[in-house]
């Protein structure tokens, strides 16, 4: 077999046993790969109603058909189980190295099911695998974890997934971190935190073999002619996502908790500003857009601190919150959360919600052991951080996510909690572009902006060679139907989301095919249709757990409180309207929100409706 491995390892740490299978054809006719495969095969693998904590629950981890060859950006791999913060299908993507590695080492995926009865880390090398003690790692940072296990495994160049102490914690939105690249949304870290698991460990040797190997160097050199031609190519190199200024001028920088949608001073937060503090940029495996930053304070209360990052999300979620914007302040963070293993966003969000909740008096001094959580004030940041990751003081309750913390400290705090499913919202205000912010509310993960990104409001590409009102209602539905099926195109490759400018299906069918040798994967037809299957399959996980159009829902805020000042003043997020055309495009019941058994049969996943599937 071409491109992939063929072979998927499986886990018991209850057991502590291995098992190999290969890839089922059906498989990849049907899912093609990364995130089609991680799909399937978490819905097939975990019961109904499991706990997302307990021993049956699974992690998947993925890489992609192109990880490893020379195709440009598809370095990131993908780790899918069920979140415990939202209950519901997960995701999570990171970049490095690890993706690649793991097709060196001789796997497409590896699931990891079961508790093993003290910490452990698996150390998986050129198509063979082991269980290694982690208790001696228990309790460490992610950094140091790193490099004590390339210590003990006597190799620099050991790649590695692996939990800080927040995941150990049980901290609800712990991440899973490789060489500072993040999967941090929805609590993957978590998972494996309560499966004992401190790490995955991998190297290998063996080089991907291609189905057509010269076809396949001639796409790669179209898609470098591609990048190089663009004209945003050298921006976007040096900078990445460290431009803050792009949601700003369209006033959905959200402010105050999702007050406002404009930080005042956030010029001291944006691409210029970081462009002082940037020593280099950094990139994950084969790809030369290249646009990670290491970033170091050279002035000022934080100096002398650096981070492999921020990048956008983070930069906000330790800025708009709290109503500050201090650059210094975003790179401790940074550092500190990557270090600790939690996720920036909801970090930032969990602080955010208490320092509404402190102004509204909700929260007290007394509740917050002292801690003045007033606007403006940011000394009690990196304070509140290392309380979650730690779970003390007032961070043994927003280490649950702003939803179960409302839940539990009551007195109306529910309207402050801001997040879909459970999932603590990203760094875009949906009230200044409303597909983007359709999607947010239908993802099947919760509010995860990358799920069906809408290019159309926020850059103002085209669509269909016309450009988009972020404002307008009309015509939504079928846009964020659009780029979510676009979406999980481009994930049946892993390709980076920031490389998918560069592509059109063609170009990404020709890699597709000349590396696997599966010429279905040259139809454009072929691969809309698997990536509607990838995300009707998703939301067909999340019925069985029982989520249905209630779950579709935004706080009040933004469907009553028009945003009150800025480029986006007076608007609100008509979500009743926006939601009726984004289902009946979908196909999908529109009382319930439920796919129908005409849309499930037209996408081969009639299995969906049988009783226990
Ligand atoms: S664009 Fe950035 S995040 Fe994406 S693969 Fe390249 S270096 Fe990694």
């Amino acid at each position: 077999m071409k491109g992939y491995r063929n072979r998927v390892l499986r886990v018991d740490l209850t057991a502590r046993s291995f098992s190999e299978e290969s890839l089922d054809p059906t498989l990849i006719h049907d899912f093609v790969g990364g995130g089609g495969f991680g799909a399937k095969l978490l819905y097939d693998e975990l019961p109904p109603g499991v706990d997302p904590l307990g021993e049956d629950s699974a992690l998947v981890f993925v890489a992609g058909p192109l990880a490893g060859t020379s195709a440009q950006s598809f370095g990131r791999w993908k780790v899918f189980f069920k979140s415990p913060l939202t209950g519901g299908f997960f995701k999570s993507s990171g970049g490095g190295f690890f993706a690649s590695e793991l097709k060196f080492a001789g796997f497409d995926a590896i699931i990891v099911k079961g508790k093993a009865d003290r910490p452990v880390y698996l150390w998986v090398h050129d198509g063979s695998y082991e269980f290694r003690d982690a208790s001696y790692l228990w309790g460490l940072d992610c950094d140091d974890t790193h490099t004590l296990i390339r210590e003990d495994l006597h190799d620099p160049k050991v790649r590695l997934a692996c939990i800080g102490p927040a995941g150990e914690l049980g901290v609800k939105y712990a991440g899973i971190f490789s060489d500072r690249r993040t999967a941090g949304r929805g609590g993957g870290g978590t998972v494996m935190g309560s499966k004992n698991l401190k790490a995955i460990a991998l190297r290998g040797k063996e080089k991907i073999p291609l189905a057509e190997p010269e076809r396949f160097r001639e796409a790669v050199r179209e898609q470098v002619r591609r990048y190089r031609n663009d004209p945003n190519f050298e921006r976007f190199s040096l900078r990445g996502t460290q431009n803050a200024e792009f949601t700003n001028v369209l006033g959905i920088f959200p402010t105050r908790n999702f007050r406002e949608g404009v930080l005042p001073g956030y010029e001291n937060i944006d691409s210029s500003a970081f462009d002082k503090i940037r020593v280099r940029n950094t990139a994950c495996h084969n790809c030369m857009l290249h646009c990670g930053s290491l970033t170091k304070i050279n002035k000022g209360n934080y100096r002398g601190s650096w981070s492999e990052g921020p990048e956008y999300e983070t930069i906000w979620a330790f800025t708009g919150p709290l109503l500050c914007s201090d650059i210094g302040l975003t790179v401790v963070a940074d550092k500190m959360c990557d270090d600790l293993g939690l996720d920036t966003i909801s970090t930032g969000d969990a602080i955010g919600f208490a320092y509404e909740l402190y102004e509204k008096g909700i929260l007290t001094k007394e509740d917050t052991g002292g801690l003045e959580l007033t606007y403006g004030n940011d000394a009690p940041v990196l304070t509140l951080i290392k309380q979650i990751a730690y779970r003390q003081g007032i961070g043994e309750l927003l280490a649950e996510g702003t939803r179960e913390a409302s839940q539990r400290i009551g007195k109306g705090s529910d309207q402050y909690a801001m997040h879909v499913k459970g999932l603590d919202i990203p760094a875009y205000d949906p009230r200044g572009a409303k597909a983007h912010g359709l999607s947010m509310m239908t993802a099947s993960l919760g509010a995860d902006h990358g799920y069906g990104y809408a290019g159309q409001e926020i850059f103002g590409v085209p669509y269909k060679g016309k450009s988009i009102d972020r404002f307008a209602i009309e015509g939504k539905g079928e846009l964020t139907k659009w780029n979510q099926d676009n979406r999980a195109i481009w994930n049946l490759g892993i390709m980076c989301a920031f490389a998918s400018r560069y592509f059109d299906h063609e170009l990404f069918g020709r890699l597709l095919c000349s590396a696997t040798g599966h010429r279905e994967f040259l139809d454009p037809e072929f691969l809309l249709l698997v990536g509607e299957r990838v995300i009707n399959l998703e939301r067909m996980f999340n019925c069985r757990e029982g989520f249905d159009r209630k779950d579709d829902v935004y706080p009040s805020r933004f469907l009553e409180d028009p945003l009150p000042e800025g480029p986006s003043k007076g608007q609100v997020f008509e979500a009743d309207v926006l939601l009726e055309d984004y289902y009946r495009v979908r196909g999908w019941d529109p009382e319930t929100g439920i796919p129908t058994k005409e849309k499930l049969a037209e996408l081969g996943l009639e299995y969906t409706l049988e009783p226990g599937k």
